[in-house]
């Protein structure tokens, strides 16, 4: 009926067209692409997909200029992993709480943000590491502002401090550089320095345009200095806001707790986020019952670059995920309903179609071989940056796909899907059910449990170069 009135037609003779090559269908049967396809054809038109965000997407009127006010930068720390990202995440979250304040920062949101004396505040995203960062990029969330890459002066910068400067610079993030560990006897900081000149980034106290500063994760020193030329970057940046409209933002992170129902942690780029407001994001949404900031207080509002923990969705929308408050819970329905509906759709064709020209590389090759992997976690975050790197693992011999990702436990359903499919299972931070290790040891399906994601990829990689055929 859709297909009828977009390309004014009567329904019945589409469902003649289909007749005729061999689909039965109903007045408000959904249409597979191929089908529209041919059927469009039949009448003269030509067909062309948007993505379900495309078209489900949200419009936002933009703001005035005299509505906008400055706003805290929003800052992600990136580096090698060992070269203090953990802690100087830690210590800027001890050092900071303002005096008076009630309670130091307890619980892990995702995100916290700290209010320096003069009242200035910085936002930090509390995932160390780019991955999170770049999930969240592949998402279409520019949620970072600026990033601290961090680099140990007792070592070199690594192949992951390269990453991590790739992948700011990919953003247009701009980069403040801390050089940590200046505490031990071995550290060498301007090696650090003359390394990364090396490479063109030329920090500022040698003439270039890199801010950088030397500092002790551990023992605090330099850590505000650090602070301050991070500050000043944002100064550069004119970070504005609406606090004065309903809060939109992104998604940190999001869980299901056995206590209080789906959690996710929000950030607010604009506008402000209210009790009470009906939320959605991705293909979940929800009345905000509570509202929590990181120090686990009950808060009832939350503005630009604050993040806040909420209850209140119906499930667990993806990190890097866009919220928006919606008016009402049915027009909130609406959305979801269709976004669900074009995900399964474009889920299916994915895995049906496959390209032409993948077809002749695949019957080129000869030998291929695929890698299925099934991804569980604890938080959403973790899910999807250990999914993408997994995914990043491919290569042209072995193909590796998630063929099935979520958040909890890893149930007999995840492990009858494995067995189906002669996939492993991945459990990041999480165990499987008592039922589903049962199962999984019937059924021969293998179950690896990780608790640091460089492990798991690393283990993947090992078995994907046993599994690759030697070169004789
Ligand atoms: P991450 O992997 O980048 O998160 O690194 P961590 O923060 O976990 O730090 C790795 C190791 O380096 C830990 O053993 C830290 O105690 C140590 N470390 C971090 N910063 C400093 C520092 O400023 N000085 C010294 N001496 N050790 C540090």
């Amino acid at each position: 009926s859709e297909l009828a009135s977009l390309m004014d037609v009567s329904v019945t003779q589409v469902i003649s067209t289909c007749m005729t090559i061999g689909i039965m269908v109903s007045i408000n049967q959904r249409l597979d692409a191929e089908t529209i396809n041919l059927v469009a054809e039949e009448f003269g038109f030509k067909t062309e997909y948007v993505s379900a965000e495309v078209s489900q997407a949200i419009e936002e009127e933009d703001d005035e200029p005299e509505d906008l006010e400055h706003r805290a930068p929003i800052v992600t720390v990136m580096g090698h992993v060992d070269h203090g990202k953990t802690s100087l995440l830690d210590s800027i979250r001890k050092a900071n709480v303002i005096a008076g304040e009630a309670g130091g920062i307890t619980q892990h949101i995702g995100a916290y943000h700290v209010t320096l004396p003069d009242n200035r505040k910085i936002t930090f995203l509390d995932t160390p590491g780019h991955e999170a960062f770049t999930a969240m990029r592949a998402r279409g969330a520019k949620v970072t502002d600026i990033a601290i890459v961090i680099v140990a002066a007792d070592d070199n910068v690594m192949p992951q401090t390269k990453e991590a400067i790739n992948h700011a610079m990919a953003a247009g993030v701009p980069i403040v550089f801390a050089i940590n560990k200046v505490d031990k006897p071995t550290a060498n900081p301007d090696k650090i320095k003359t390394e990364l000149a090396e490479m063109n980034y030329l920090v500022e106290e040698w003439g270039g345009q890199y801010q950088s500063q030397d500092i002790s994760a551990k023992k605090g020193t330099g850590v505000q200095e650090l602070l301050e030329k991070v500050l000043l970057e944002a100064e550069l940046l004119d970070l504005k806001a609406n606090p004065d409209r309903p809060g939109t933002g992104s998604i940190i992170e999001s869980t299901l707790d056995k206590g209080r129902g789906y959690v996710a942690t929000m950030l607010v780029s604009n506008g402000t986020l209210r009790m009470g407001d009906i939320v959605l994001a991705g293909t979940s949404f929800g009345k905000i019952k509570a509202m929590f900031n990181e120090r686990n207080q009950a808060i009832e509002e939350a503005g630009p670059s604050e993040p806040v923990l909420i209850l209140g969705l119906d499930g667990a929308p993806a990190a890097g995920d866009t919220f928006h408050v919606i008016e009402t819970e049915q027009e909130a329905r609406e959305i979801t309903t269709k976004r669900k509906q074009l995900q399964r759709e474009q889920g299916i064709r994915t895995q049906k179609l496959l390209t032409l020209d993948e077809v002749g590389r695949r019957i080129a090759l000869g030998n291929f071989q695929e890698l299925n992997v099934i991804v569980k976690g604890d938080v959403d975050g973790s899910v999807e940056a250990l999914s993408d790197s997994l995914i990043k693992l491919s290569t042209e011999q072995i193909q590796i796909n998630v063929i099935h990702k979520g958040v909890g436990q890893i149930s007999e359903s995840d492990v009858s899907l494995a067995a189906a499919s002669d996939a492993i299972i991945i459990g990041f931070q999480v165990r499987p059910s008592n039922m589903a290790e049962r199962m999984a040891e019937n059924e021969g399906v293998d179950i690896r449990k990780y608790s640091i994601i460089y492990d798991a990829i690393e283990e993947v990689k090992s078995a994907m170069e046993g599994m690759l055929e030697p070169i004789i």
